[in-house]
């Protein structure tokens, strides 16, 4: 793009000399210190890099507006929710999850699909992936997990023998790894792919009635998959097909769209429903709790700048407006902590005051100073209770979401078991009864080209008997294909 050209300046906005020339002594002579105008530039570009994050480095990102569809009042009083035909503005960043700032945009991985809504109430962030389940269900195993994704510490290479594994010895990460290994671990673009809440979380009414809802963004442009191969030969023709066809789609008119559908709980169902609700290695049968259409949203704009919005965004699933709240799920109660933390260490005290990031409702914060500090309230007192007109929290506005636990000892628990609490039953589900010929037939070579790059003998025999508890059939094939058959 060419822009009219102006003089170029110091980011202090003084006029530079030259964009060529460091100030030297005589043509052939040492550049000088005194040089601020080049030593500043150096010093810039070596700051240029924030730490990538550690998972989800690779990103794309689009802003758009999210609309409501149908009326939602009987269920939660949310603002933004509050009325058939309301737009609230979002940005959506989109990713891989394992891969670095510049890996393939088409390796085999869950994608994140990130979501913030600026409300009048605050941002409402939904930190979704497209697949409706997760590898495990307890924080605590997250690091381990990632871990178990990344590099080995020797030889810095990725290893699949590692994931296996890991997952192999994790039962409960059968149901996400049957998803990973169909070709929906492959998604053909950003938009053509799913984004669900994944976890459990919850609504409550203006009559304080609360239940628990599960949040399915389901593309209008219909699921379409890359085939193994397909991926494998685009990761090195155009590491950048997910980022270019998102900005390229949406550049030339044709803006994606994705439908808000809703799995709606009443409150106290939860107690003795078959399985636990809460546990994030499992979905909820359509059947029991069919999705709900309640609106739609839409990307239609690109960021301007990659690094000051894409980059810099940062979304925390603890940005829960009145109206909205959280589950017991264990897995978020760890994003709660952590995704605040890490935004912390990576852009800095104050990355909700960047523009991506900074709510359009007003913040009237008791939190002061920091590196960057750019929003201040003047005069305002700087701690509460005072008598000179700072802000006054206000229980009934903020409203928070709750529920009870009984009375039981501190310990280290997996949760309560329900009757039909099983790691294996639902993707069996998935296998059986779901997937097609051609989807069980790639999900079979899927597994196996993945399992031949590396594993050794005896975490294979443990893949044979993993895949066997998910169905028979999938162990009989995956075990023959991997003993040459
Ligand atoms: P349903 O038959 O009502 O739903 C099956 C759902 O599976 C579809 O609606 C679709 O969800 C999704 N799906 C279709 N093809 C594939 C595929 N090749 N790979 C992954 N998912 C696919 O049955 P249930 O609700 O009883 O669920 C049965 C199984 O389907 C579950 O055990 C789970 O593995 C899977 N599933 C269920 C979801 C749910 O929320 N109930 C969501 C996604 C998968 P979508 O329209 O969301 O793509």
């Amino acid at each position: 793009m060419i822009h009219q050209r102006l003089a170029t300046t110091t980011d202090a906005g003084i006029p530079a000399a030259s964009d060529e020339f460091s100030l030297t002594v005589g043509p052939g002579g040492p550049t000088v210190l005194h040089d601020h105008y080049v030593v500043q530039k150096i010093q810039h570009f070596n700051r240029e890099r924030v730490p990538e994050r550690v998972v989800h480095a690779k990103g794309s990102g689009a802003y758009g507006f999210f609309e409501v569809t149908e009326d939602v009042t009987g269920w939660t009083k949310a603002a933004f929710l509050s009325e058939v035909g309301k737009r609230t503005p979002v940005f959506v960043r989109f990713s891989t999850v394992a891969g670095e700032l510049g890996s393939p945009d088409t390796n085999r991985d869950p994608r994140g699909f990130a979501i913030k809504m600026y409300t009048e109430d605050g941002n409402f962030d939904l930190v979704c992936n497209n697949t409706p389940v997760f590898f495990v269900r307890d924080a605590s195993k997250f690091q381990d997990f990632i871990h178990s994704q990344k590099r080995m510490p020797d030889t810095g290479l990725r290893d699949n023998n590692m994931q296996w594994d890991f997952w192999t010895l994790s039962p409960e990460s059968a149901h996400q790894v049957t998803i990973l290994m169909s070709d929906r671990g492959t998604p053909r673009t950003y938009r053509h792919m799913n984004g669900y809440s994944s976890h459990t979380y919850s609504w409550m009414n203006a009559a304080g009635e609360r239940f628990w809802v599960k949040y399915h963004f389901k593309t209008v442009q219909g699921v379409q998959n890359l085939t193994d191969a397909e991926a494998k030969a685009l990761a090195g023709e155009d590491p950048d097909v997910h980022r270019r066809d998102l900005r390229d789609a949406i550049a030339s008119g044709h803006a994606p769209e994705w439908r808000l559908e809703m799995q709606i709980m009443p409150f106290a169902e939860a107690a003795d429903y078959r399985f636990n609700p809460f546990d994030l290695t499992k979905v909820w049968p359509h059947e029991d709790y069919p999705p709900i259409t309640i609106g739609r949203m839409i990307l239609d704009r690109n960021p301007a700048n990659y690094f000051a919005e894409v980059e810099q965004a940062a979304f925390d699933p603890s940005n829960l407006v009145p109206g909205t709240g959280l589950s017991p799920d264990k897995m978020l109660m760890g994003r709660i902590f952590s995704y605040h933390d890490t935004h912390l260490h990576r852009i800095g005290t104050n990355y909700q005051q960047l523009p991506v990031n900074a709510p359009k409702a007003p913040v009237r914060s008791y939190n002061k100073d920091g590196p960057m500090t750019y929003r201040h309230a003047g005069s305002q007192p700087v701690y509460a209770p005072n008598s000179y007109g700072g802000p006054v929290a206000d229980p009934e506005l903020a409203s928070e979401l709750g529920w009870g636990v009984e009375a039981a000892e501190i310990g280290r628990y997996a949760y309560d078991k329900h009757a039909a609490d099983d790691d294996f039953a639902q993707p069996r589900a998935l296998y059986r009864d779901v997937m097609t010929d051609t989807d069980r037939e790639h999900l079979i070579t899927n597994i196996v080209s993945h399992v031949n790059a590396g594993v050794h003998p005896d975490v294979q025999a443990r893949v044979i008997e993993y895949w066997a508890n998910v169905h028979h059939d999938l162990g009989a094939h995956v075990s023959k294909q991997l003993n040459g058959g």
